[in-house]
């Protein structure tokens, strides 16, 4: 079959010219796959990174995919996705970066450097979560209006003397209650930190601060005081009649009750606290050769909000003075009663801390433990074993030691926190050996823990061969021929690398 030639007139055909957006993507999305298979992303996209060109200094609302030669970042940086930023140079246009995260997280991957713009070597990123607001108060009850005063008594014109009618005073008016205050209103919850991933290049002499603390709950707002109650009225005074003399003619009467005090209100209730907020993951790959004591990471849960305040109850409010009369005088009142606290608003919960991964790339030459077992494996019966008894089925224990990556965690295995090390694939097939702390801090003494309890050695071991001989149980992990159960520190296949390996034998009580 022929193809037919497209007809071109009049124009020169161009190579299109790349959509440099749509290359950073790209670039960022295969960087970022990269290394999270523990690739050397710098050496195997190369090609690709020897293209990164210009100087791009970021806005301060930031997402999605950034590829230059230079990249700045501002002072104050807004996430508004997910951020890869893939450059040869990534400078900190100040000492400190803060990033407003919205829940995203950031991923920096410098080919060559990160590095601040000012005199400082300390470059800190800080993700926090933002703090949560305060609740609103709630407001304070109303006093109650007071009860009126009783009218005094009255005759009617002229009645006097016949003391007929009843010129009591009236009654004072009761108090009216005291408003409730009003409850306090719910804080809001601390923001996330915000994800942070920082792959420290090769012969870098800064420091890093990694900061992606959640964000503090707010407190509750207080509740309001609940208002006093109104004072009762004055009960009114009777309107006694003395006649005239010598006729003497009286007409005695009562004075009018007091009026009671209102109720105060009840106190509102405080709002409960915001939770805090969950600190971000933290996962930084550093070089062999660098100080990890250099990086400092905090990733930290918010603080629980406390509650608000509940808010006084009201005072009652007081009687008023009864009416006065000469055959008595009115009922005194009595106070209003008190108005109930209100309850303390619930504090809120605490958030939880994010993972802080600190992983060396490390180079093999020079890991401890590493020489010792190449050494070992250059004994045939040694190398044998770890091969296992049926080489065709088994993988050679040396090109396995050599092709296998290693990757060093600062934090304990998460299911089996007392695990020396681990045997793990990648998903593209790539072998890793995974170092936990126990590894790193191994003594001679270790050994007793790989066996059983009260085993005796015909000699003690060096901290170098307890490494070496857990790291061989690895390689034997990924030969196949090293199958213990899980749960298992793999006592009998620990006892044949003792044996055949490093020439000791163990007895048992
Ligand atoms: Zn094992």
């Amino acid at each position: 079959m022929t193809v037919p030639l497209a007809l071109v007139t009049g124009s020169v055909l161009a190579v299109a010219p790349v959509d440099p957006a749509a290359a950073a993507v790209g670039l960022g999305l295969r960087v970022a796959a990269a290394a999270s298979q523990g690739t050397n992303w710098r050496a195997e996209l190369a090609a690709d990174l020897a293209g990164l060109s210009g100087e791009k200094a970021l806005s301060v609302r930031v997402g999605g995919n950034v590829a230059a030669d230079t990249v700045i970042l501002p002072a104050s940086l807004e996430l508004t996705a997910d951020t890869t930023i893939v450059a040869s140079q990534i400078v900190a246009g100040s000492s400190t970066v803060k990033v407003l995260s919205h829940g995203y997280t950031l991923r920096l991957y410098p080919v060559s450097s990160l590095r601040s713009g000012a005199v400082s070597d300390l470059v800190t990123i800080d993700h926090s979560g933002a703090a949560g607001r305060a609740g609103v108060e709630g407001a304070d009850g109303l006093y109650g209006e007071p009860g009126a005063d009783g009218d005094d008594g009255d005759f009617p014109d002229g009645d006097e003397e016949s003391c007929w009618d009843d010129p009591s005073g009236y009654p004072g008016e009761w108090g009216e209650p005291g408003e409730d205050g009003g409850n306090g209103a719910q804080a809001s919850p601390g923001g996330a930190g915000g994800g942070i991933v920082l792959d420290i290049p090769d012969g870098s002499t800064n420091s890093y601060r990694l900061i992606a603390n959640g964000g503090n709950g707010g407190q509750g707002g207080a509740g309001g005081n609940g208002g006093d109650g109104g004072w009762g009225g004055d009960g009114g005074d009777a309107n006694d009649y003395n006649g005239p003399f010598p006729y003497l003619i009286a007409c005695y009467w009562n004075g009018g009750d007091a009026g009671w005090g209102g109720d105060g209100g009840q106190g509102g209730d405080g709002g409960a606290g915001g939770n805090g907020g969950a600190g971000g993951n933290i996962t930084v790959t550093y070089p062999n050769t660098y100080d990890p004591a250099s990086i400092d990471a905090r990733s930290a849960g918010g603080s629980r909000g406390a509650g608000g305040a509940y808010g006084l109850g009201g005072e009652g409010g007081l009687p008023g003075e009864p009416g006065e009369g000469e055959d008595g005088d009115g009922w005194p009142g009595g106070a209003g009663f008190f108005g109930e606290d209100g309850q303390d608003g619930d504090q809120g919960q605490a958030g939880q801390p994010g993972r802080v991964n600190l992983t060396r790339r490390a180079i093999k030459d020079g890991f401890p433990g590493h020489d010792k077992a190449k050494e070992l494996l250059n004994s045939t019966p040694c190398k044998n074993l770890i091969t296992g008894n049926n080489p065709p089925e088994g993988q050679d224990a040396a090109a396995v030691l050599q092709d296998v990556m290693f990757i060093t965690y600062s934090q304990p295995h998460p299911t089996s926190p007392t695990a020396l090390a681990a045997a793990s694939v990648g998903a593209n097939g790539q072998r890793f050996v995974d170092f936990y702390p126990g590894y790193i801090f191994a003594s001679g003494n270790t050994i007793y823990g790989l066996l059983a309890p009260g085993a005796r050695l015909s000699r003690p071991l060096t901290a170098e061969e307890v490494q070496a001989l857990a790291l061989l149980h690895e390689i034997a992990h990924h030969t196949g021929t090293n199958n213990h159960p899980e749960g298992d520190p793999g006592r009998e296949f620990n006892l044949g690398i003792l044996n055949t390996c490093l020439g000791v034998t163990a007895t048992f009580p």
